[in-house]
């Protein structure tokens, strides 16, 4: 057999194989989840053991961290660049650059077609109807149960995951000696990252205003997280959010502060400066959501992760214990203002402080020689099309419909339908499947054309759209058959992103710096495979850590779960695609 043959087998066959192995760890790990009830706060610390700690920002484009370098202090962004390794050149190396897969990838090391989560939510055409990746079919409830909440409460668990975490490699490793947890303001970004059998996974809610985890982990929230939602949660209260530095620099450094296409900040908060968050009485404004979509909100995430380390004694018990934190404020500010305003450069200014301050406090507290941080993000972001446009010609606002409508209409000309029924080409709803688009396996049977045409010239129509820069299909995906310059470019990262379960049968890739959300939305979005998607930075620092600096090299953003478990002393997860580099870590 030539050495072309076995590569064209092997990618031929690596698909099933994945399918198989993720089908086996699944079942054998979602039987029933183990609970930890028990409450371990009254263990007295040991003095030893190490704890790793992952921090994501959630969308935190790669170039912040060069462009904003003069403004950021000593003690966080800066020290691990100088002290550890900066990454400045990481890449996300596949399509679907959105929350969901970029938590999923990061704590799998594993890339969407093998995780399975290949969006936020996607459409499941067995049960015809669009799945949450957070969310799973089996019932679970919150935890502590709330009234207000439970009708909408999507019942958070890792169900849909089909890749082990860098937490199950530790608790494997250690026979559940090393422990983990996970916590975000987002559901998803907890759960995505916490992997099956987490210590603890908590996330915020905004209508109740409370951490709260869910019936698959436990049954009861831990005496701490109580306390925690009692006294904490509206400490912010009447706080103004105000620039961190003066006026001048932000105008020097990021675009106008008042910019046209910036939406309204979903918390209430005026579009420029100062942003005063609602008092917690105030009956007109909603100091929760307000908080979510404020730099105090990661101010109160990095207080619980405080609470947590030092309740659960992270790090502290003689064992390796993972802590992954993220902080979701970033890309609720990011996607409203966009990354060209003072507010995203102001909440970078004030994550560089929080950095700083976790370093000092787990350098108080553990000591240098017991930790390691390691920060990454999930997603970068595109500017706003008002902004774009002075560099980007082409920048601008469409609507979905721009793209598709008129598939069905087009299918029905080629092919006819029986019954005359008009709009069955397309199942599932576009504006939660999209960029996929599922053609309707059964109108196609009953017509008793060869799927491939349908979906041949499905995708040529969406390849003559205006904004359709080029379309992939299901079988050319599958056969990895990319042999435009377009296709070369994108086709090897929507093959990344594609489970064949999941994804739908054409794949749609709109320009750069154009927004896919209507031509009179606001605000901006993530979510393609161009570049300011996909940049995102990889900093590690801490004990063991070697003080190598910037390294430019290209890498990939799958190169992080293997270096935490490398940090953690343990194998890297099973799925994982790369390998930790070398020379990172000393040797022990
Ligand atoms: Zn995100």
């Amino acid at each position: 057999m030539s050495l072309g043959r076995v590569i064209r087998l092997f990618v031929v066959l690596t698909p099933a194989i994945l399918l198989v192995t993720s089908a086996i760890w699944f079942v054998s790990r979602s039987a029933t989840p183990a609970k930890h009830d028990v409450d371990t706060t009254s263990e007295v610390g040991t003095g030893t053991g190490k704890l790793v700690v992952v921090v994501a920002f959630d969308q935190m484009r790669g170039d912040y961290l060069s462009r904003w370098a003069s403004e950021f202090g000593p003690g966080g962004f800066e020290r691990m660049k100088t002290e550890g390794i900066w990454y400045s050149n990481a890449h996300l190396p596949y399509a679907c650059s959105s929350t969901a897969p970029g938590h999923a990838s990061i704590a799998t090391g594993a890339q969407p077609s093998v995780h399975g989560i290949i969006e936020n939510r996607w459409y499941d055409r067995g049960k015809g109807k669009v799945v949450y990746a957070a969310s799973s079919e089996e019932t679970y409830d919150r935890v502590p149960p709330s009234e207000g909440v439970a009708k909408k409460w999507p019942g958070i668990a890792p169900t849909r995951l089909l890749a082990p975490t860098v937490g199950d490699s530790l608790r494997e490793a250690t026979n559940g000696k090393g422990r983990t947890v996970s916590l975000s303001m987002k559901d998803r970004s907890a759960v995505l990252m916490g992997g099956k059998e987490p210590v603890g996974c908590y996330c915020f809610d905004s209508s109740e205003g409370e951490f709260h985890t869910s019936s698959f982990y436990r049954s009861r929230l831990p005496d701490w997280v109580d306390r925690f939602n009692r006294d904490a949660v509206y400490r912010w209260a009447g706080r103004s959010w105000d620039r961190l530095k003066p006026l001048e620099i932000y105008d020097r450094l990021a675009g106008p502060d008042n910019m046209n296409g910036e939406a309204k900040n979903p918390g209430g908060l005026p579009s420029i400066f100062p942003h005063a968050l609602p008092k917690a009485d105030d009956k007109t404004a909603n100091y929760l959501t307000a908080i979510e979509a404020s730099p105090f909100g990661n101010e109160l995430l990095w207080e619980f992760a405080k609470t947590a380390i030092d309740s659960e004694k992270l790090g502290d018990r003689g064992a390796s214990d993972l802590l992954l934190v993220s902080f979701s404020p970033n890309d609720i500010v990011g996607h409203a203002y966009g990354p060209d305003s003072h507010e995203v450069m102001d909440i970078t200014l004030r994550s560089d402080a929080i950095i700083a301050e976790m370093i000092a406090h787990l350098e108080r507290t553990l000591g240098k020689d017991r930790f390691v941080l390691i920060v990454t993000a999930d997603h970068g972001i595109c500017p706003l099309p008002e902004m774009a446009i002075r560099t980007h010609p082409d920048a601008k606002r469409i609507s979905l419909g721009d793209n598709v409508n008129g598939l069905d209409a087009a299918l029905d000309a080629a092919y006819g339908l029986p019954g005359g029924v008009a709009g069955r080409w397309v199942e599932g709803p576009i504006r939660d499947t999209h960029p996929w688009v599922y053609l309707n396996r059964r109108t196609i049977e009953s017509i008793g054309v060869p799927y491939e045409n349908v979906e041949s010239y499905a995708r040529n129509w969406l390849e003559g759209r205006a904004n359709v820069l080029a379309a992939f299909s299901r079988t050319q995906i599958e056969k990895g058959d990319f042999s435009s310059d377009l296709a070369k470019q994108f086709g090897p990262m929507v093959r990344l992103a594609y489970h064949p379960d999941r994804c739908g049968d054409l794949y749609i890739l709109t320009p750069p710096y154009i927004q896919v959300s209507g031509a009179l939305s606001t605000g901006t979005d993530h979510g393609t495979p161009h570049e300011y998607d996909r940049h995102v930075p990889i900093l590690i620092y801490g004990a063991g850590v070697m003080k190598r600096g910037t390294r430019e090299d290209a890498v990939s953003s799958l190169i992080v779960a293997p270096l935490i478990a490398e940090a953690l002393g343990v194998p890297a997860p099973a799925m994982a695609t790369e390998k930790a580099p070398e020379g990172v870590l000393v040797a022990k």
